[in-house]
């Protein structure tokens, strides 16, 4: 069987949450298992999965209601809500390290990340997706990063102090607003020079390519598809793509519906061949050091025979049926991401 290291979950998301229902804050159920997750350890034990970028991603406040709110709830959120969050999910992971010392361990380079693997150690890269959490003066970023985070998505599909984000929508170009803000410029200069990851992915095209003319890291979209497969604003233009390509970038497949099927439906009634067709097109652009996966379980509607990690094999096999090779496939699943740690964060 092939391992996996994937490019986005939500899996902090999905457990912090549980716990503003159970007051459970622990996070234990990762590790024991929950029926409702797409990712824990069992399953991704089952699937071969052995880690990837863990997002801290923080939802409107009206999702910790009784009613469950609205994950898609776009309206600008609070920097100390946002922070307090984002501290909450960190700590999960860290009781889930702590505690579970042989099944999991917060890495920060990607030695740290083979060692995991050869330990059998679930490998978790700290990600905050949407940068709300930072203080736009980004007096509070050391703190993150002494604490292990490694990656960032400066803005989620909502505007906020760093950039104004890409709208869900369908069909449509991403090219929706305005990109990054002066506290935007200055949070990727720092990424850059603290060797924080930048993730593209909910960037909007103007956003996308300020990032493109003063970053100095590979570009990397950890969660996006081809937009000329399915026309949602999240995808990514050939243009995007090619320009991906140009810096020695990286684009995860991401598994949600809406986002590779052609109609752009939330319909999960999909065969997995329709991931083959983004991998092969993001291959047509990246080549074979370009693409990975970036499933973002916990955090979408996926198909009904990929729905959780413990399918995953399911999807090696597709690549298997489609004549990817050997070598290839193992890039895909894992090597393309633990060489672009290397060279951005390590
Ligand atoms: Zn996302």
């Amino acid at each position: 069987m092939t391992m996996i290291f994937d490019g986005h979950n939500d899996a902090l998301l999905r457990l912090w949450r549980e716990g503003k229902h159970n007051g459970d804050t622990t996070g234990k159920s990762f590790i024991s298992g929950n029926i409702d997750a797409q990712l824990d350890l069992p399953k991704a034990h089952k699937g071969q999965m052995s880690g990837g970028f863990f997002a801290m991603f923080t939802p409107a406040p009206d999702i910790i209601n009784p009613s469950g709110g609205n994950i898609l709830n776009l309206d600008p959120v609070d920097h100390d809500y946002a922070r307090d969050a984002t501290h909450a999910m960190f700590g999960i992971a860290e009781h889930l390290a702590t505690n579970y010392p042989d099944q999991i361990r917060i890495c920060l380079t990607a030695d740290d990340i083979r060692a995991a693997i050869s330990n059998r150690q679930m490998a978790m890269v700290m990600h905050i997706e949407g940068a709300e959490a930072i203080c736009p003066d980004l007096t509070n970023l050391d703190a993150f990063y002494d604490r292990g985070l490694r990656s960032i998505g400066p803005v989620w599909s909502r505007p906020n102090d760093f950039a104004y984000g890409v709208p869900f929508a369908y069909p449509s170009s991403p090219d929706i607003g305005n990109g990054l803000t002066d506290a935007g410029r200055a949070l990727i200069a720092a990424c850059n020079q603290k060797k924080i990851m930048i993730d593209l992915s909910h960037m909007n095209e103007a956003g996308f390519w300020d990032i493109a003319a003063i970053s100095d890291q590979p570009l990397v979209a950890t969660h996006s598809n081809a937009h000329s497969i399915c026309p949602a604003s999240r995808n990514l233009t050939n243009r995007q793509l090619d320009a991906i390509a140009e810096s020695g970038g990286l684009v995860g497949v991401n598994f949600a519906v809406g986002f590779l099927r052609p109609d752009g439906e939330k319909n999960p009634d999909m065969p997995i061949e329709v991931i083959i067709r983004h991998l092969d097109h993001l291959l047509s652009h990246l080549g074979e050091g370009g693409v990975a996966l970036g499933s973002d379980f916990d955090g979408a509607e996926m198909a009904h025979a990929l729905n959780t990690a413990a399918h995953l094999p399911r999807l090696v096999a597709a690549m298997q049926k489609a004549g990817f090779g050997e070598t290839l496939i193992t890039r895909i699943c894992h090597q393309n991401w633990i060489d672009m740690i290397e060279a951005t964060i390590s």
